[in-house]
């Protein structure tokens, strides 16, 4: 039988009470499926670990995980310590460390999942956004001159390589043509003249390989706008770091809110371990009530599930999150139920298991 090897992130807020449902979702389906198995273990690192100890995770961090088929992460970020270090110092540096360079994420309406666009039907709302997520507008470098003088000037480099590019938007391409939809380009080549003019170019490019595939292109601004007025003209998407950052956001609040959306960080290569996660952040708001929604971690378990090859058990996943949704129950009070955490993610459970 063979035994996938999990590294589990839990990190802070909700994130160890979403995790702990995603753990029962991957147990659910390796005792249905009955051919594999999981081993998890789970490291303390994040917020609380860092007011300790300074650092998000320790400095040998990466060769730990680079033991694992796959990291679980719940959701790092707590009041006191500042964002971009919660978010730099840990779920960036997996990324990045781990070359894990296409971020998949869903934007799927499933019926009964609350939509505040008037009049949108399921069917409307189903598309999925790969973002390039090693480098663009999130690399990381620039400088700080002349700091806390009336001189001060700060420069943010965005960095766009063409094995970058060229790596991600072929990845959408292959998508969109085993899903046979379209694919979209987003960018914003008007006024970011360089890096932007860029990604066009090799779109054209790659696009030449494709002739099969639907390719459109609209700028971040109309896409936005068009998120929200036509839906249904997006199937597969392919954009920046940055810009896949907000618009998956976007995405996530037209398909059923932060509860709902799910993220998978990919090394397609298979040469470091991918990272699973739901999108939302820590939530302190809600922290320890035990009523955070489970089904965006549930979701991202469903992902890890596909990613290593068992299809039918992410599908058995997704049904089952379907199934609360449409028979609207066992659902946390954020999709207007009244169960807790782990009464949905149990809920979940039977129905894989079922
Ligand atoms: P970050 O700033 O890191 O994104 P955050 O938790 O403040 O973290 P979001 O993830 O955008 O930001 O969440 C915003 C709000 O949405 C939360 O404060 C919470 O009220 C709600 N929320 C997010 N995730 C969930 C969830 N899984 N279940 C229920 N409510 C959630």
């Amino acid at each position: 039988m063979e035994e996938y090897r999990i590294a589990v992130i839990p990190g802070d807020g909700i994130g160890p009470e979403v995790m702990d449902e995603a753990v029962r979702t991957l147990n659910a389906a390796a005792k249905k499926d009955g051919t594999f198995s999981f081993h998890f273990d789970t490291f303390p690192w994040g917020c609380e670990y860092y007011l300790k100890n300074g650092e998000m995770m320790p400095a040998d961090a990466l060769d730990t995980l680079k033991a694992y088929d796959a990291i679980l992460l719940g959701a790092v970020g707590f009041p006191g310590v500042p964002d971009h270090i919660s978010l730099r110092d840990l779920l960036l540096k997996i990324r990045h460390g781990f070359d894990e360079y296409i971020n998949v994420r869903p934007v799927k309406l499933l019926p009964g999942a609350p939509c505040p666009l008037a009049g949108a039907k399921p069917e409307d709302i189903d598309m999925i956004f790969i973002r390039e997520n090693s480098e663009g507008e999130y690399y990381g470098t620039g400088s700080w001159l002349y700091r806390d003088t009336p001189q001060e000037v700060v420069i943010q480099d965005s960095v766009f390589s063409r094995k970058g590019c060229e790596r991600v938007i072929r990845y959408a391409f292959d998508l969109a043509r085993k899903e046979k939809k379209s694919l979209t380009s987003i960018s914003k080549g008007n006024a970011l003249n360089y890096s932007m003019v860029f990604w066009d170019q090799i779109f054209e490019e790659v696009g030449k390989d494709y002739p099969d595939v639907e390719k459109k292109h609209l700028l971040v601004d109309a896409a936005s706008m068009f998120m929200v007025k036509d839906p249904k003209r997006f199937g597969i998407v392919v954009t920046s770091n940055l810009f896949g950052d907000i618009l998956t956001d976007l995405g996530a609040a037209i398909s059923g809110g932060m509860g709902l959306a799910a993220g998978a960080n990919l090394n397609p290569d298979r040469t470091f371990p991918s990272m699973f996660e739901p999108i939302h952040g820590s939530a302190p708001d809600i922290a320890g009530q035990g009523i955070a929604n489970p089904l965006a971690s549930v979701w991202s378990a469903a992902q890890l599930l596909e990613f290593l090859g068992h299809k039918d058990q992410a599908d058995r996943a997704l049904e089952a999150i379907a199934t609360l949704l449409r028979e609207h129950r066992d659902l946390t009070p954020d999709m207007g139920g009244t169960a807790s955490t782990s009464e949905c993610g149990k809920a979940i459970e039977a129905l894989m298991l079922a």
